[in-house]
């Protein structure tokens, strides 16, 4: 068992008013997890800490080249009031995956997910049940040695912070327009695409800029080798239903495997809704839409759940979905999992876990 020293904030802080509209990823609880590595004693000093600044040398490994990588996750506060967690499980399992790729030692699977309860717990006050709302939790870990030679850190900072968030979207589940990019490239198989490194949103932000300027929330990426193949959007996986079919894109090595990706394919398949994970052109979205076949488009992620698609922008050419209403297939995932995640659902694949 974790043994995680506990020092309580003696200032707590005001909590948001039940009524008041929560933004995403705008405040944080009264405490946070820190535990350090080095190679002398492994994952070493667990601690909850009042939440504040970090101290961190100035030529840390992290601000110079990017040693980084982060997980998102969300807690809701269950029918009974206790904290549940949506698959915590696969968050640890795909921190392990991104650890590997940049070198970083992983948490091990019970000490990840004994500091994520255990803070949880300490700040369960901070768990908002407005509609649409919850605790975002965001576990995050980065080199900390102070060397500028290009090396692999020796010590390391695990950090877990937790925001009282309300939707992603200001949109909330009206659908979103995204912009689709053909000239930046967000990753390419072979480098960090299938994994949470902050760098990969380093390299998204010069296009989400572009995209904003122009009016759009989001950037639909293509493949990097061609720019033909879709596959994913900014902080979301991506699904079409076309003629009757869910199609997204496989896990090719070049987009992130999503947690919420996964529980939609896996009700896709318990609802008997024939879903393919293959490659799906840009070009035969723009075909779908002119024939006719084009259902409906959506995002995925752990942010904002499911997010209805209502316009694409291909160049110069506009794919309208759905006619700016939220499709009924979308709704009724968006229904279904959130109903799981808040515990009001039954719940058959056993993805809820209870914080206690
Ligand atoms: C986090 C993330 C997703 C969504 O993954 P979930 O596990 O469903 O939250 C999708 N794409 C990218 C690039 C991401 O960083």
């Amino acid at each position: 068992m974790l043994d995680i020293k506990v020092q309580k904030t003696t200032a707590p802080k005001q909590k948001p008013a039940a009524d008041d509209p929560l933004k995403f990823g705008t405040i944080y609880t009264d405490h946070m997890f820190l535990m350090d590595f080095n190679s002398e004693k492994g994952w070493h000093d667990a601690r909850i800490v009042p939440y504040g600044d970090i101290m961190l040398s100035p030529a840390a490994v992290v601000l110079h080249y990017g040693q980084e990588m982060f997980e998102g996750l969300k807690a809701y506060k269950g029918p009974d009031g206790t904290p549940l967690l949506f698959r915590p499980g696969k968050n640890i399992e795909r921190s392990h995956m991104t650890a590997e790729r940049l070198c970083i030692p992983p948490v091990p699977e019970d000490v990840f997910l004994t500091a994520l309860k255990e803070l949880i717990k300490i700040d369960a006050d901070w768990i908002p049940d407005a509609p649409a709302t919850s605790l975002y939790v965001r576990p995050f870990m980065f080199g900390t040695d102070a060397k500028l030679g290009v090396d692999v850190s020796d010590s390391y900072l695990f950090v877990i912070i937790l925001s009282p968030s309300g939707p992603y979207y200001p949109e909330g589940l009206n659908p979103i327009k995204i912009w689709t990019e053909d000239q930046y490239v967000r990753s390419i198989k072979g480098g960090l695409g299938h994994t949470k490194a902050g760098a990969n949103y380093a390299a998204s932000m010069k296009a989400q800029q572009e995209a904003h300027a122009n009016g759009y929330s989001q950037v639909l990426w293509l493949d990097g080798a061609t720019h033909s193949v879709i596959e994913e959007v900014g902080s979301m996986n991506i699904f079409f239903k076309i003629g009757g079919k869910v199609i997204t894109r496989d896990l090719d090595g070049s987009i992130l495997p999503g947690v919420t990706r996964d529980s939609v394919i896996a009700l896709c398949k318990d609802w008997g809704v024939p879903v393919v994970e293959g490659s799906l052109t840009i070009e035969e979205v723009y075909e779908a839409s002119q024939n006719g076949t084009l259902e409906e488009v959506f995002g995925t992620g752990t942010a904002a759940v499911i997010s209805p698609v209502g316009e694409l922008r291909w160049g110069d050419k506009n794919i309208m979905i759905g006619g700016g209403e939220i499709g009924e297939f979308t709704q009724k995932l968006y229904d279904t999992l959130t109903g799981i995640q808040l515990g009001m659902l039954p719940d058959p694949h056993g993805w809820v876990m209870k914080v206690e």
